[in-house]
């Protein structure tokens, strides 16, 4: 393993002297702060799809060798720290789809030990600092899922949130309230006034492969980990599809507490087990390192018996006076570290590169691998993302490789093993035309990803089809990949408005079909057409908008029509859009025919409704009246944004109405509303109340 970032290599006596072309104020190297610049923007990047998006799109074991790098470079060159580094922070601000919760107290990541010698390094910082051995350590496994905090007031459950920021997180209550392990009041006699409990909300192994085998036969892009579809999962506007999904939870722990008094960790989940909480059986503690680390050597084998996924074992120093005295850093804790347990690798040979055309006509290199165990489960094909990696790997056919599954189910080709190359292998070469409909690819400049370009490529409409009518989106039940590849060849549908044209006698004519299955998939067709705004968003299959941004999206424009019409500085600009996604969505709306499709999705008579209000938004409980032109938004774009802030709009100024915003040539309301004494603001005060500039 590489060696850790401990205070080793800060001591100044192991510095690097700055060699020739310093940047300024840095003492760096002009190339090194290049690289340091370099390595932000891309972890930032995979922060945003990791944290932001549920999406990953590089493996775990890599982020955490970009984020070793950057750590070293910024101990050898401090001056190039700064607070927003990526080392200093905690997983990616709030969405703006969910209400914000601010946490009692931080919610912190946890520092790293990769093997024993840095679990050492650990150990002697920790008793250095304290000037004593610490009392005892509680050893937790460390599930891989996602961190939530469970406020209760009185004993009653009132608030649930994601980990954010850290500081902040989503108010996720309603999702967190159909995991049945959820006390919803705590079974002890005399409950704390406070107390937010500290909790991982996971899938097991089990739920996450069936939840990924469904999304495999509706063509839907996969959860990389347990992590992210568990996060994922969490995350939906829709309590609905959270129900769907089998969350557990084991909590390890408490922030804020108040009417409790508690000193030690252990005592700590003594007590979470007495209110009625599910807490992890498997956690122990032990006087010593020593016997620390017998544990640990236990569980790198026992680890594969467990239901649920894990990522190593998370260490505590159990006594909260020595918690205290330790403190933490910006980022974690210095008093717990995560042992993480070695990533398992398997040698196998690649019998096969073969490349398949997602739905947004991307061209995936996949090596077809002669089947291994790897970490329990029976590995037969690995990605290789793109044509960029298959050449920085120099994978090959006929290869030996290494796979690796890093506490994640997709697996890697880690390396290729050269010396045992015998001059048959096969270089890969990306093909010149669409495996599927024969199109010229192309590959955008500066882009890794080679795309097919034609809309009409059978492979793209199949899964496009597919993917508007999968549960996240438009969830027309009992449309698989049969049924639509039978309705596609007889030409009933060529796109997604074609299935609200369907009659009984067409899809009687199909092979396979019965009176009642025909008549059901039609009532599935009909009852699709009363639908969220996000799901109708995310149906259209637009490059880069997953279920998540499809939601920021509808939470912010509140109508599909405003959205259509929408700058590409206005997508930007919504928090948690960044310039890819904007660019992606405005492309998507100029093309005459995806316009042309949505129009028809509306006149088939799809009505994708606004989403509700969050509660407890900054306008809650307001209640705003539009009146002249505003030169900043379309109509439909201000009354997007005060909803989205929790407020809701009117046509009239009525004895509910508590603000008119008055534009340029305004109407009656204006005056109505000076009659009735109701506040009026013009476009100005408008955009300082919802805190957006003036362009
Ligand atoms: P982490 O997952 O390494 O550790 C902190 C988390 O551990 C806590 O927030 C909590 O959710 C969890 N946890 C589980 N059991 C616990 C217990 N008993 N006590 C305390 N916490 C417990 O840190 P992180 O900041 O959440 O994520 C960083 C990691 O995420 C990286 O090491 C990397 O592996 C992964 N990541 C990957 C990508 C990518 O693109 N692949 C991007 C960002 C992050």
């Amino acid at each position: 393993m590489a060696p850790s970032s401990t205070n080793k290599r800060s001591t100044p006596g192991r510095r690097r002297t700055p060699a020739g072309g310093a940047a300024a104020g840095t003492g760096a190297p002009e190339e090194v702060r290049r690289r340091v610049d370099r390595l932000r923007r891309q972890i930032d990047e995979h922060n945003y799809r990791y944290y932001v998006l549920d999406d990953p799109k590089i493996s775990d074991a890599e982020y955490d060798r970009l984020m070793r790098q950057l750590r070293d470079l910024e101990e050898r060159y401090p001056g190039l720290r700064t607070p927003d580094s990526p080392t200093q922070r905690v997983g990616a601000p709030p969405s703006a789809a969910f209400a914000t919760v601010t946490h009692g107290r931080p919610m912190l990541s946890l520092a790293n030990a990769f093997g024993e010698e840095e679990l050492d390094a650990w150990h002697r910082r920790v008793t250095n600092l304290l000037g004593e051995a610490a009392a005892a350590f509680v050893c937790e496994l460390k599930i891989d899922g996602a961190a939530v905090s469970l406020t209760y007031e009185a004993g009653r459950f009132v608030r649930g949130a994601t980990r954010g920021d850290g500081q902040r997180g989503e108010d996720v209550t309603p999702n967190l309230r159909t995991i049945r392990s959820l006390p919803l009041r705590l079974r002890t006699a005399t409950p704390p006034t406070l107390v937010e409990v500290r909790a991982e909300v996971f899938l097991s192994r089990e739920a996450f492969e069936a939840i990924n085998r469904e999304r495999a036969a509706k063509a839907q892009s996969l959860f990389a980990n347990p992590r992210n579809a568990a996060a994922g999962s969490l995350r939906q506007l829709d309590p609905q599809i959270t129900a769907s999904r089998p969350l557990d939870l084991f909590v390890y722990g408490a922030g804020a507490v108040e009417g409790l008094t508690l000193r030690t960790h252990w005592e700590t989940l003594r007590w979470l087990r007495a209110a009625g909480f599910r807490t992890n059986p498997h956690s122990a503690r032990f006087p010593t390192l020593a016997k620390v680390k017998a544990s640990l050597a236990q569980w790198t084998e026992r680890r594969h018996e467990l239901p649920y996924e894990t990522d190593g074992v998370v260490i505590k120093v159990d006594a909260f006076a020595q918690q205290a005295e330790l403190g933490a850093t910006s980022q974690a804790p210095r008093w717990a570290i995560a042992y993480k347990f070695p990533a398992e690798e398997a040698v196998t040979r690649v019998n096969d590169i073969v490349v398949y055309v997602g739905r947004t006509g991307t061209l995936t290199p996949v090596a077809s691998l002669e089947p291994v165990h790897v970490s329990g489960v029976t590995v037969t094909s690995a990605t290789l993302h793109n044509e960029d990696e298959v050449r920085r790997k120099d994978v090959r056919v006929g290869d030996w490789v290494v796979v690796q599954r890093a506490g994640e189910v997709i697996p890697e080709v880690v390396r290729v093993l050269s010396e045992r190359r015998t001059g048959a292998e096969r270089p890969f070469k990306m093909p010149a035309t669409c495996p599927e409909c024969g199109t010229a690819v192309v590959r955008a400049e500066g882009e890794a990803a080679t795309r097919c370009p034609n809309p009409a490529c059978p492979a793209q409409v199949m899964q496009g089809l597919i993917h508007f009518a999968s549960r996240d989106a438009m969830n027309i039940e009992g449309l698989g990949w049969k049924t639509m590849a039978r309705l596609l060849e007889a030409r009933l549908i060529a796109d997604p408005a074609d299935l609200y044209a369907l009659r009984r006698e067409d899809l009687l004519t199909l092979e396979r079909m019965a009176e009642k299955s025909a008549q059901n998939l039609l009532d599935e067709i009909a009852k699709s057409k009363q639908t969220t705004l996000a799901r109708f968003l995310y149906a259209l299959g637009i490059r880069h908008v997953g279920a998540t941004v499809a939601e920021t999206l509808a939470a912010h424009f509140g109508e599909i029509r405003s959205l259509v019409k929408a700058s590409f500085e206005a997508v930007r600009d919504v928090p948690g859009i960044g310039p890819t996604i904007a660019e992606s969505v405005v492309t998507y709306f100029q093309e005459p025919a995806n316009c042309a499709l949505v129009e028809k999705l509306l006149r088939a008579g799809v009505r994708p409704v606004p989403p509700d209000a969050p509660r407890g938004g900054p306008l809650a409980g307001r209640q705003f009246v539009f009146t002249g032109t505003l030169a900043r938004f379309t109509r439909g774009e201000a009354e997007a944004r005060v909803r989205a802030r929790g407020g809701s709009v009117a046509s009239s100024v009525t004895a509910r109405t508590t603000d008119v915003v008055v534009g340029e040539q305004p109407g009656s309301k204006a005056a109505q509303a000076a009659k009735r004494g109701i506040s009026r603001m013009d476009e100005a005060v408008f955009l300082a109340l919802i805190g957006e500039r003036r362009s």
